[in-house]
């Protein structure tokens, strides 16, 4: 078996260690005599496996008794609509244009609500985080969204850049750097990030929101995409995608093993810090973003020459480094360096890095 460096946006690569437990565990779960896939969802082992998920999330990421976790489906993308739909109160919501999924938030918001782009750095491809002037904001909106990592271009809002109003609460997809960073959890209103970026494998999304936003919506709401259908129930309305949640609980674990949210953050910067330094240091490779906002979690680069690019892509797969190209509208590289990364992963980039501009520079 050899297991590549992985370097995909999403879903993301994930802890070994995890895998490797989950392997163990695939035929007989813990003497259950069945797979976690194969378990009731009302099991009391099941039970188990939900609520310890659950409890473990909110002691990394310090989720105060005032929120509900919840498991959801659809991913980040029916957030886009549940949000409005829960939350509509006055009809108005603002939205902080940074990138592309901040960008499709804001168009299905439109959808349902009188959406305002209070800011957006589109002018220069999202390559930056634009100033947000707290008059822009209005004080009657039901929420002011915003996405901490733009996973596409590779920018981040730190925590002490965001700017909101008091009493309207702050919305956050949080999908491609959860659990990457500590964030005070009681300054947002809800958070919201699928899950296989930086967290499991794809088909659950985790929805962190202050009880007081769960509400009764208008009637013709469907059923499941009411916040309140599920808080009620603790996510076991009807079936959850267990077996991601199970992957869920399980680096949930690791990343308390490893010393929480602020261990991982630590090993993050040190690993941004290595791949941004040799960027910079670099004659061939340039990065594609401002310096202040680069984001941990997605490093974007590029040669300046579209054959080059190429070249290298196909000769980093060769060696072991997958999944570096950059998202299909940007081209050029794009390395993802989620939790589960690897510094050696990082240290492999970085030398082949070192080797190629050597040979093509
Ligand atoms: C990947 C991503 C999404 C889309 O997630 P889906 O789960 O595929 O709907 C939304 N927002 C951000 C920031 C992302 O990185």
């Amino acid at each position: 078996m050899s297991r590549v460096f992985n370097f995909s946006a999403g879903p993301g690569t994930l802890p070994e260690e995890v895998l490797q437990q989950a392997a163990d565990e695939l035929l007989d779960y813990k003497g259950s005599g069945m797979s976690v896939m194969e378990m009731s969802h009302r099991s009391s082992w099941y039970d188990d496996i939900h609520k310890k998920a659950e409890k473990d999330l909110r002691e990394i990421m310090n989720i105060p008794d005032n929120y509900k976790v919840l498991f959801l489906q659809g991913g980040a993308h029916l957030q886009f609509s549940m949000i409005p739909l829960n939350l509509k109160n006055s009809g108005k919501a603002d939205y902080f244009i940074t990138g592309n999924w901040a960008k499709k938030a804001y168009k299905e918001g439109a959808k349902y609500l009188d959406a305002k782009a209070v800011a957006s750095s589109e002018d220069k491809q999202f390559t930056y985080i634009p100033k947000l002037d707290e008059s822009a904001l209005r004080s009657d909106a039901d929420f002011l969204h915003i996405t901490t990592n733009n996973t596409v271009y590779g920018t981040r809002i730190s925590e002490k850049d965001i700017v909101c109003l008091d009493n309207v609460p702050l919305v956050a997809d949080m999908s491609s750097n959860i659990l990457s960073e500590v964030y005070d959890v009681s300054k947002f209103g809800l958070i919201y990030a699928g899950a296989q970026k930086n967290m499991g494998p794809a088909g659950v999304t985790i929805v962190i929101v202050r009880e007081d936003l769960i509400k009764d919506t208008d009637s013709l709401v469907p059923t499941m995409l009411q916040y309140k259908t599920h808080s009620e129930k603790d996510s076991l309305y009807n079936t959850p995608p267990c077996y991601s949640i199970y992957i869920c609980g399980l680096v949930y674990e690791w990343i308390k093993k490893n010393g929480g949210v602020a261990a991982m953050q630590k090993i993050n910067e040190e690993k941004a810090k290595m791949l941004y330094d040799c960027i910079d240091n670099s004659k061939l490779f340039k990065g594609t973003v401002e310096k202040s906002y680069r984001s941990l979690m997605n490093v974007n680069f590029v040669t300046g020459s579209e054959e080059l690019d190429k070249k290298f892509i196909k000769e980093a797969a060769e060696r072991g480094i997958a999944n570096i190209k950059g998202y299909r509208t940007v081209g050029g590289m794009r390395a993802s360096i989620y939790n589960a990364m690897p510094v050696e992963g990082v240290k492999a980039l970085v030398e082949f890095m070192k080797e190629f501009e050597a040979k093509n520079a």
